[in-house]
């Protein structure tokens, strides 16, 4: 069985930790796939020191040249998709076609970040002054930590890894304990690629732990970090205290509207598909519908047959591990509690793995838990309204904000719905779900702090902006206006 090795200035090196977690499959726990230590405090100090060391080389590099190592990442993860795909979901717990899917979209990111390396654009602007050009350049931030989640294990590392690289910054990769495997290969993906020693560097580790020395380590710029609420806003607080700069992406509770005039059985489909899709353990998973009453229950049918005919284990994988488990029969259990009415599921399915059954809730009311918190498990809210107003109100009725969906053809209430809706995306007559690469991603309200990630925004975070004021006269000015 494997024990999973940190990657530090090039080198594959065991790490000294006793202390170890399991890697394990989430639809059989029983099949423990390897075993990963807990990085110690030094372990991660010393590949902080590695990218700090190779820095200074790499961002002389000239921007195309690092643009091709992520081309040729590119070329090197499309070539082992079918293997890491079936890594993915061996410790993850998605659908193989999902996992494909994920490498697919990972595979997107690098084509699309590659060519950004050739468009790494400033500015120029005319000055008040004569014979002085004015303009800006951007410029890589230096040692970069990127702090990711278990649920896109493949693809959010890659959109926070090609950035930064591509843009001259040097990386420390802290991945989720619950998903070493991929991380593993992400890392190789790059390595193998011609990422020189120390610009990509992996260490595993406890979030509180690991995590913590590189908010707290001087050396680390920056902190690009997905993953919940409750990690991120402490993250945040303790990087903003010691001047770093952060983008945190976090949860979701993401509303679908239903108006009367919409297409049902299209918008059957896109339910089904956002909330049941990756077991609901997307942060763009749809977890609420905010459904018109006048067609509430010819929604709620279509979508329960959708929900009852989906079988765990086929058309559903499992939730990531047992504490994810316990979270969603407790909501489940709150739900009943506070007054929801139970229309599909319910409970956990049968067998050894952690599987719940896709489960759905009527009668739901703003405020239940079930349509606040994040629930993070295929667990679908319907909330009735009786205007368009109301539904834009309960729409946007939480703290989060990160994607949104409206069935309607009526042009005016959907651009109505797309001027007032509280997310960082939103989709018309699609699901919540997705989001392609070359287009900014991330969420408003609760959900996002910092810039964008992925499209061109992504260059933001990672760059410096310098100004520069070029004086060509050669002598003293005689005025100086400001
Ligand atoms: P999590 O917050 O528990 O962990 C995320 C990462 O932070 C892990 O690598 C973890 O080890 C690390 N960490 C934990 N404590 C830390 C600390 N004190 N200091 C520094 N790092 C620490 O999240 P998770 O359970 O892995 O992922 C699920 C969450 O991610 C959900 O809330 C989901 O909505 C969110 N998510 C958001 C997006 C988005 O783009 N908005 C995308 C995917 C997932």
């Amino acid at each position: 069985m494997e024990t999973y090795r940190n990657f530090i200035n090039g080198e594959w090196v065991e790490s000294r930790s006793t202390r170890t977690a399991p890697n394990f499959n989430p639809a059989d726990p029983r099949d423990v796939i390897g075993t990963v230590r807990l990085s110690t405090v030094e372990e991660v100090r010393a590949a902080v020191e590695a990218a700090e060391k190779a820095f200074p080389k790499w961002r002389a590099v000239p921007a195309p040249e690092r643009g091709r190592v992520i081309d040729r990442a590119k070329t090197i993860l499309a070539r082992r998709k079918e293997e890491v795909a079936r890594a993915l979901t061996h410790e993850e717990g998605k659908l193989l076609k999902e996992s494909l899917g994920e490498v697919q979209k990972s595979i997107n990111v690098l084509e699309f970040m590659a060519g950004e390396a050739m468009r790494l654009t400033g500015e120029t602007s005319p000055s008040e002054l004569s014979n002085t050009l004015c303009y800006t350049v951007r410029q890589p931030i230096g040692v970069v930590a990127a702090i990711t989640p278990w649920n896109f294990p493949v693809a959010i590392p890659c959109w926070k890894i090609a950035p930064a690289l591509l843009t001259g910054c040097t990386v420390v990769f802290k991945p989720s304990t619950l998903t070493p495997l991929t991380a593993k290969m992400v890392v190789e993906v790059f390595q193998e690629a011609g990422a020189p020693p120390g610009t990509l560097n992996l260490v595993y580790g406890a979030g509180g732990e690991a995590g913590r020395v590189l908010v707290e380590h001087p050396s680390v710029c920056a902190i690009s970090f997905t993953g919940s609420n409750e990690v991120g806003l402490k993250l945040y607080h303790d990087g903003a205290a010691v001047a770093k700069k952060i983008q945190c992406e976090m949860g979701g509770k993401n509303p679908v509207v239903v108006l009367e005039d919409a297409d049902l059985d299209l918008a059957a489909d896109g339910i089904a598909q956002g909330a049941f899709g990756s077991t609901g353990q997307r942060c763009t998973a749809t977890s609420r519908v905010v459904v018109m009453e006048a067609v509430a229950d010819r929604l709620l049918d279509l979508v329960a047959a959708k929900a009852r005919a989906m079988k765990p284990g086929v058309d559903l994988g499992p939730v990531v591990d047992e504490n994810q488990l316990k979270t969603v029969l407790g909501y489940i259990a709150a739900a009943k509690e506070e007054g929801a009415k139970l229309v599909v599921g319910g409970d956990r399915a049968p067998g050894a793995g952690f599987f719940v059954q896709p489960t759905i809730f009527d009668q739901v009311t703003s405020r239940m838990r079930i349509a606040q918190e994040e629930v993070f498990g295929p667990v679908l809210a319907f909330l009735r309204v009786k205007s368009f107003e109301e539904a834009l109100e309960v729409a946007n009725g939480v703290k989060y904000g990160l994607t949104s969906s409206i069935y309607s053809n009526d042009p005016g209430r959907i651009f109505r719905f797309v001027e007032a809706i509280e997310t960082g995306i939103t989709h018309v007559n699609s699901p919540t779900m997705g989001g392609e690469p070359q287009l900014p991603f991330g969420g408003m309200k609760a959900t996002g702090l910092g810039t964008r990630e992925m499209g061109r925004t992504a260059m933001e975070f990672y760059t410096e902006l310098k100004t520069v004021y070029f004086d060509y006269t050669g002598r003293r000015r005689e005025t100086n206006i400001y």
